[in-house]
């Protein structure tokens, strides 16, 4: 069919200018000097351009039209049938919105990252604020665009559809009330009983580190033909295609927990990407379901099996041959003691995974004021040191380990930083459920084995790409919707099981 082949040629250049897109953000976060930050803003801008008149031309729009008979005739899980309903979506969304303001976007969030990089050097909120604005007010205009769509209920629906379709701020309301009711009284519960300090005590250089993680992620899945690690501020994955996966790290000579938890943390990602089917190369399907799924694909490497005690077992000995002391003298209990206490502390990348979903709740309750327009951005500073004293009891010393933290906000990521959350009761969910599959997991990850994992999540997960969101492949993987429970009875088993809680501290809930 014609029409079907020009949809397939359209897809190809749409998937290839986002491989582009994505080596220029790795290279932009590894490899550019500052100086070349105005350039890329430009070359950005031109890109988001090109690709938005890809997806708002209207022949495209006619050619989704004809092929929909035919369609709605065939299976509606095959891959051309995904690929009209995807793209369809995406061209109706690209079209509400004017190219020059998804240009003027795309610039205005390269040069933001940079006033908040200026902002956290002289440690001060001031010079970033100006900027911060000037990204509400586009967020505001975009928002504007759907006004008539009586899609959203909610302004804040809309932002949120870009990263995690379909998700609501009603839901998300209803989730974060739970979570957060939960996790107060397990956190003060369980960091009471733990203790402060580091993860691993002890003073590991980055020559020592680095063959310790390379041996790391090769056994988890690793391919030196297909994939990089590289160094960066903040560690994240991008992928070019199935074929180039491209991971970053920090190497903190007295935090050895960085690299290793990163290292795992943005393997989950890598492998997601890795693994989608080779079928979808090349179209609007090989992408993920949304962030949400995305996110709890790292997180179940970094958390469920990272700091579970089967993965203890594999890994003490893999310490111990590369850094002897500390380790030559833990036992196992000591190790998934160690990795999994609680602490309540500023930074959400360095928080524990008890105490994660409460920064996460900050953040929710911090920019939905934002777009509604109760909060306004001078005021924002005091808001985040309030929201942290009530929900983490701590005082905020400076504006670094408080509002100036994160950089999504200065990326103009507004509507982001709930995935995380529903990352870790994806996880959860899905733990549960390969475990039914794989009653044998345990002893496969104890002896380094990560082969079942892998694959269950290829099958499962992982190869499905673009074809199903997130709550039709947790349904499809679990038989489940989105849940909460299952992450909180996960967690407060763990904390028992590690001896990190004397008694059960919640009543659950059916
Ligand atoms: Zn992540």
């Amino acid at each position: 069919m014609n029409e079907l082949s020009e949809l397939h040629r359209r897809a190809r250049e749409i998937a290839d200018l986002n491989g582009i897109g994505g080596l220029l953000l790795w290279d932009q976060n590894t490899m550019m000097p500052p100086g070349g930050a105005d350039a890329r803003a430009d070359q950005f801008e031109a890109l988001e351009r090109i690709q938005h008149k890809n997806l708002t031309d209207p022949q495209l729009g006619r050619i989704l039209d004809e092929l929909e008979p035919w369609a709605a005739s065939e299976d509606p899980d095959s891959d051309d049938v995904r690929l009209i309903a995807v793209l369809k979506r995406d061209h109706e969304k690209a079209v509400r919105v004017p190219t020059e303001l998804a240009a003027e976007m795309s610039g205005a969030s390269a040069h933001a990252q940079q006033s908040w990089l200026e902002a956290r050097e002289k440690a001060d909120f001031k010079p970033f604020a100006p900027a911060l604005e000037h990204l509400l007010e586009l967020q505001q205009r975009y928002i504007a665009c759907f006004d008539d769509s009586g899609e959203f209920a909610h302004p804040y629906d809309i932002l949120l559809d870009d990263y995690e379709p379909g998700l609501t701020t009603e839901e998300l309301q209803g989730l974060f009330t739970h979570i957060q009711a939960e996790l107060v009284p397990l956190v003060s519960a369980a960091a009471a009983a733990g203790e402060d300090g580091r993860v691993f005590p002890g003073h590991f250089p980055q020559e020592r580190q680095h063959p310790f993680a390379d041996e790391l992620l090769r056994a988890v899945g690793y391919n030196g033909e297909h994939w990089r690690l590289d160094p960066s501020v903040h560690p994240f994955a991008r992928s070019m295609a199935h074929t180039d996966v491209r991971l970053t790290t920090r190497w903190e000579p007295d935090d050895l927990a960085m690299a290793f938890y990163s290292c795992l943390h943005e393997f989950g990602h890598g492998l997601y990407e890795a693994q989608m089917s080779p079928a979808h190369y090349r179209t609007t399907l090989a992408d993920a379901a949304g962030l949400g799924t995305h996110e709890s694909q790292s997180r179940l490497w970094e958390n469920l099996v990272g700091r579970g005690k089967p993965f203890s077992e594999w890994i003490l000995p893999v310490m111990q041959r590369h850094f002897g002391h500390p380790f030559d003298a833990w036992d196992v209990n000591e190790l998934y003691r160690s990795v999994n206490q609680v602490r309540l502390s500023l930074i959400r990348i360095e928080a524990d995974e008890t105490t994660y979903n409460l920064h996460i709740a900050l953040r929710f309750e911090l920019e939905l004021a934002l777009v509604e327009g109760r909060l306004s951005v001078a005021d924002l500073p005091d808001a985040w040191d309030e929201a942290t004293h009530r929900l983490l009891g701590l005082e905020t010393p400076s504006v670094l380990e408080g509002v100036l933290q994160d950089i999504h906000w200065g990326t103009g990521m507004i509507g982001y930083f709930p995935t995380y959350t529903i990352g870790n009761l994806m996880a959860a969910q899905l733990w549960q459920a390969l475990r039914t599959d794989l009653p044998d997991i345990d002893n496969s990850i104890a002896v380094g084995d990560f082969d079942p994992l892998r694959e269950w999540l290829r099958d499962n997960i992982h190869r499905h790409g673009r074809k199903f969101d997130s709550r039709e492949l947790l349904r499809r993987a679990t038989g489940e919707e989105l849940q909460v429970e299952p992450f909180l009875v996960y967690l407060e088993g763990k904390l028992l099981d590690a001896g990190l809680l004397t008694a059960p501290v919640r009543v659950p809930r059916t």
